[in-house]
């Protein structure tokens, strides 16, 4: 029998050194020492022998059980450090290595005019305003002078939202994609104190034949002030002293007489194009953002209309007031010499990259 513990324990020490896992390590050291295992087997002969065999056996027997515990204890340890040491090797990072660097994006054009028509209308003392794109009847159109079955209501080609709710609503209360930025005008005057000097650039939506002047949507920048004697002379200073800071000194402002419902007297401002610098021609051919007049339709603007102060809570005899809205998109294409301001939309990388 001690023979046996003997080969038992050689036997074991060969296949130790053979696993190559702590797991390896545990399967084995079931095989000899579990209770199915080997050394198990042996010792249920251990009844048959003489008392005297019994005192030396036992001990050995307890001997070897240890000295297998011990040996795949030390194993498991010896692998599990090597397998520590293989993964961080494996994961090792190496901190001098370069990546080609990642091409950085920028602002789109609209967005830079946008800010840079900000900039100088705070530089002026204008205030920054902002409201909800998904405008009600009633403030893009009832409170500023345009009521249902007006004729004026045909020219802001309109997106309604027509969904089951805002066809049951009323008249007034229903639903649009903003037409202009103008519903601001009536929001601020509504829920701030006298001065309003603002300025609100936006998006807005129209439902119109897209071409080089027209889009379905665009970016529109619209002006309010309000206090005592505010004068025309006033409108016209501020619009020259921000086109010319804009576009440069040389730009030309023409006032021609039109007609808004929420403005009275109104005008539509055009600027000289930059584009043909005001001959109406870009190599022989007609400018097409012009259309060959050397003037482009930038702005309208005019005198508050009464009835749009009175909506708004203000005093008529006290106050008076200018307001003014232009097409951002128009005004970058004229910058940035672009020659239509639908390209804008038109995802062209190769030429909003320029800018
Ligand atoms: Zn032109």
């Amino acid at each position: 029998m001690q023979q046996k513990l003997l080969d038992l324990k050689n036997d074991f020490l060969n296949k130790l050194e053979n696993t190559t896992s702590p797991e390896q390590v545990e399967v084995l050291k079931k095989e000899f020492l579990g209770k199915w295992g080997k050394l198990q087997d042996i010792l249920k002969g251990i009844k048959d022998l003489s008392v005297e065999e019994k005192k030396v056996v036992g001990p050995l027997a307890n001997e070897l059980k240890n000295e297998i515990e011990q040996k795949a204890e030390e194993k498991t340890l010896l692998l599990e450090e090597a397998k520590f040491e293989q993964q961080v090797e494996d994961e090792q990072i190496d901190v001098t290595l370069q990546f080609p660097s990642k091409k950085k994006g920028h602002k789109h054009p609209i967005s830079i005019t946008s800010e840079l028509l900000e900039d100088i209308f705070i530089s002026l003392g204008f205030k920054v305003e902002d409201g909800p794109q998904i405008e009600d009847e009633q403030h893009n159109f009832d409170k500023l002078n345009i009521p249902d079955n007006h004729p004026a209501r045909d020219v802001w080609d309109t997106f309604w939202i027509t969904d089951k709710i805002n066809d049951t609503k009323a008249s007034g209360k229903k639903q649009l994609l903003r037409t202009h930025t103008s519903p601001i005008q009536v929001r601020t005057m509504l829920k701030w104190d006298l001065p309003i000097k603002i300025i609100v650039p936006g998006r807005v939506f129209r439902y119109e034949q897209e071409d080089a002047r027209h889009t379905c949507n665009f970016y529109q920048l619209e002006g309010l002030v309000v206090w005592e004697w505010v004068t025309f002379g006033d409108l016209k200073w501020t619009l020259d002293t921000v086109m010319k800071r804009l576009l440069g000194e040389k730009t030309e402002l023409r006032f021609r007489p039109s007609i808004f419902p929420f403005t009275e007297p109104s005008a539509e401002v055009d600027v000289s194009c930059q584009i043909c610098n005001g001959t109406g021609k870009v190599k022989g051919k007609k400018c097409s953002m012009c259309s060959g007049t050397g003037w482009v339709e930038l702005l309208g603007a005019g005198m508050v209309h009464p009835k749009v102060l009175k909506e708004s809570g203000v005093d008529l005899e006290k106050y008076s007031g200018f307001a003014f809205g232009m097409g951002i998109d128009r005004i970058a294409a004229q910058r940035f010499n672009v020659s239509s301001s639908r390209m804008f939309y038109q995802s062209r990388l190769k030429l909003n990259e320029q800018f």
